[in-house]
């Protein structure tokens, strides 16, 4: 990654929608296991006390000894918490359900917004020398959210392809704004994608065509079709790429993982 712009360090991207079931979970295991494949450094910080990333990467409850909480508590450095899987060239940094109470517990922190953004600007990054790092958001406009979107460079929006699916995009996109005007006006949207999309369903066209039209370019030209193999890929603790290297759903991740690449050589150029 050479983008003139950007200090040197791996580009870190948020995963949100508060929106649950929508695909972020799904998108960063994959679209991590797409980019390893490419022969990038990944590591996805799981900032979900479902855990889910977590569990769909092979990480057990009981090998989660450090957390992303405790990091976020500075009771630990990056370095300590930072987990191989069973995906070559993808890491992970852990999440248990302890995080659901740190949104309050850092409420008296002065730093509580920039908690992340500290522990990933550790100098403990380059030593693995990661080109990306995944957050893999939870379901909610909260501080855990804020806190992904003050660390990152980019936002990348999944949006399920159903009824409704543009609704709530203004209140993410009205958090990116307030983010921007206080802790990190740099930070960019890499894109909005959609997910579970069905072209035999004329809802999930249309819904297509709203986001092409409302959205424009914001839009990832790749969707992500409704593909039954990627959503047993998780009960086998692995991304699909590995599950069903070979399904509709392993391809899509890679064709975003591609077009992702491609726009950020764009930017840099
Ligand atoms: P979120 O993290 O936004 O809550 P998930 O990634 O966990 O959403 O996805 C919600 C559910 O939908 C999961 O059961 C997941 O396996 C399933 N799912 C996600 N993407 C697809 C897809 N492309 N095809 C089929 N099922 C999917
Ligand atoms: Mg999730």
């Amino acid at each position: 990654m050479s983008d003139p712009t950007r200090p040197a360090g791996p580009k870190i991207i948020a995963i949100a929608n508060q929106k649950g079931g929508v695909g972020k979970t799904t998108t960063t295991i994959n679209l991590g296991a797409a980019l390893s494949e490419m022969g990038f450094k990944i590591l996805v910080v799981d900032l979900d006390p479902q855990g889910n990333a977590s569990t769909g990467l092979g990480i057990e409850v009981e090998d989660r000894e450090n957390t992303t909480y405790e990091l976020l508590l500075e009771e630990i450095e990056l370095d300590e918490v930072v987990l191989p899987t069973s995906t070559n060239g993808l890491h992970l940094v852990p999440a248990t359900v302890d995080l659901s109470s740190a949104d309050i517990e850092l409420l008296s922190n002065e730093k509580r917004s920039f908690l992340l953004h500290d522990a990933l600007r550790q100098k403990a990054i380059d030593l693995y020398g990661f080109d990306f790092v995944l957050i893999d958001c939870p379901p909610s406009l909260n501080l855990l959210t804020v806190n992904a979107m003050v660390a990152a460079h980019s936002v990348l929006v999944p949006l399920q392809s159903e009824f409704f699916a543009l609704e709530g995009l203004s209140q993410l996109m009205m958090t990116i704004r307030e983010v921007r005007q206080t802790a990190n006006p740099d930070l960019r949207i890499e894109g909005i994608v959609l997910t579970m999309y069905d072209a035999r369903n004329n809802l999930s066209q249309q819904v297509e065509d709203d986001a092409r039209s409302n959205l424009g370019e914001l839009v990832f030209s790749t969707v992500i079709p409704r593909n039954v193999r990627v959503s047993e890929a998780p009960s086998y603790a692995v991304p699909v790429l590995s599950y069903d290297t070979n399904s509709k759903g392993a391809a899509a991740y890679r064709a975003l993982a591609a077009e992702l690449i491609r726009k950020n050589d764009k930017l840099a150029a």
